[in-house]
């Protein structure tokens, strides 16, 4: 009997520690993750030993504190010497981001190397690992970073190459490219305000982070006409990197994650599940995702919550800003939305909100007169401004008048395959100018939602709403 009860547990001990994260994904806890890391941290090779008297005769320095020992060619300057001291707040912010305990980490330290002259470190051996480097690279306890002018952005790659080194360290793997760079550029991305270090933090200007650009470059590529869904961001392979655009999208999407409610545990849940198939992670993503959100919401089915996730995400995407109101943007849909059963159906659109559901759904084929009225306020600074539904033309936003009502329809289930990619007043990215009054004939059936075109960073100050009627004729 005894002979069994072993057998069964080496059965079960199998499934669940090596191959638990394939069948039970929603199950891996931050401690079964940091096991499998344990275990994959005996495979490493030894790190080739560093030559210390080579790297003294070159005139790199040595700076150590209790998680890195940084070596340098660059002169004594307070914003490079006190690098070793951030790196030490870095490491129990990680803890708490992945939910680890910081006493597994009392040890961990990381050998980094910050170059002025890369053929100063050739020469005393220690970029023998180092196959080329643009800005930054990192190979288990060691990592190595190319000086940068701005004081933010040599900060910013030396958390971003901590963040990687640590992963390695704690989960044993990076996970695919979109989620390993996406996951440095969340946490490197970081404000210092009097010496103490905030991981994860959403710029609110351009000039705040001098070196960073993440928004620019997805702005550019917008631009452009080349926006990326989900499932491209998902696709980038690592060659993809060599442009920074991949950096700045794989943040954007990592941000867009960690800023809402029903996709933050899912996201970040990911790194107690990167000991499998590197490309099975996306899809393990979704599980963890659609496992949260029906934990929460069981009104909501899988492929209406992988539809949401898309809408959110293109609204989120094409209208990034510096200081995006990640609150106020937030979209929630109406499961009861019901097609208009009375000649007449009115109801109220907040101006200090994103798109707001309506509660009504219109049926493909069908027209219907929409009308606006109602004084809000838009502004407060220099003065107030008030606004009605047809907007305020003294200001422009993606080519409208602020303060214009702006309506979209997302369609029903059944009638995505019918959703044309860039019809106005389908999806968000691409909404129906409303104004005062419009008659509308439907393309497709779907969820009626409205709200007044303004800038992402500026609906805290817009006070009042618009009163929407709609008939049909
Ligand atoms: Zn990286």
């Amino acid at each position: 009997m005894l002979k069994y009860q072993f057998l069964f547990f080496l059965i079960f001990f199998y499934f669940v520690i090596f191959r638990g994260n394939i069948f039970f994904a929603e199950e891996i806890s931050a401690g079964i993750a940091e096991y499998s890391g344990r275990e994959i941290r005996k495979h490493w090779n030894t790190e080739i030993p560093l030559d210390q008297s080579a790297i003294k005769q070159s005139g790199i320095r040595r700076l150590e504190s209790k998680h890195l020992i940084l070596y340098t060619d660059l002169a004594v300057s307070k914003q490079v010497d006190e690098l070793p001291k951030l790196f030490d707040q870095l490491i129990p912010l990680l803890c708490n981001y992945f939910e680890l305990n910081p006493q597994n980490y009392e040890t961990f330290q990381v050998e980094g190397f910050l170059i002025d002259d890369f053929e100063k470190f050739k020469t005393c051996g220690a970029v023998r690992q180092v196959p080329n480097l643009r800005n930054g690279y990192a190979l288990r306890c060691r990592m190595w970073i190319r000086n940068q002018d701005s004081n933010y952005y040599r900060r910013h790659l030396l958390l971003h190459e901590g963040v990687h080194v640590f992963m390695g360290y704690a989960f044993g793997h990076w996970g695919p490219p979109w989620y390993r760079e996406g996951t440095a550029e969340l946490l490197g991305t970081h404000c210092l305000e009097n010496e103490s270090l905030t991981l994860n933090y959403f710029p609110k200007s351009r000039y705040e982070l001098p070196g960073w650009g993440r928004i620019d470059l997805v702005r550019g590529d917008l631009a452009k006409n080349r926006l990326r869904t989900i499932k491209d961001i998902f696709e980038l392979e690592s060659e993809d990197y060599d442009e920074n655009t991949s950096y700045g999208w794989s943040w954007a999407f990592a941000v867009f994650c960690e800023n809402h409610p029903c996709y933050r545990t899912a996201f970040r849940r990911i790194a107690w599940n990167l000991n499998g198939v590197p490309s099975d992670i996306a899809e393990r993503f979704r599980a963890l995702l659609l496992k949260t959100v029906q934990s929460e919401q069981p009104e909501w089915n899988t492929q209406e919550i992988t539809n949401h996730l898309d809408h959110d995400w293109l609204d989120f995407i094409t209208n990034l800003d510096y200081d995006y109101d990640f609150e106020r943007t937030r979209i929630n849909y109406n499961k009861n939305a019901q097609p208009i059963s009375t000649p007449e159906t009115q109801f109220l659109i907040q101006a200090d909100k994103g798109w707001q559901s309506s509660g009504i759904r219109l049926e493909r084929g069908k027209t219907y007169c929409v009308a606006a009225s109602g004084r809000f306020q838009l502004a407060e600074k220099p003065k107030i401004w008030y606004s009605e539904p047809n907007g305020i033309t003294l200001r422009y936003y993606r080519g409208t008048p602020i303060g214009t009502l702006l309506a979209t329809l997302i369609p029903d289930q059944e009638e995505h395959f019918l959703a044309k990619e860039g019809t106005a007043g389908i999806g968000f990215s691409i909404p129906q100018k409303i104004g005062l009054g419009k008659t509308w004939t439907a393309d497709i059936s779907g969820e009626l939602f409205f709200r007044i075109n303004d800038f992402p960073s500026e609906l805290s100050d817009n006070i009042g709403n618009i009163t929407v009627k709609i008939t049909m004729p």
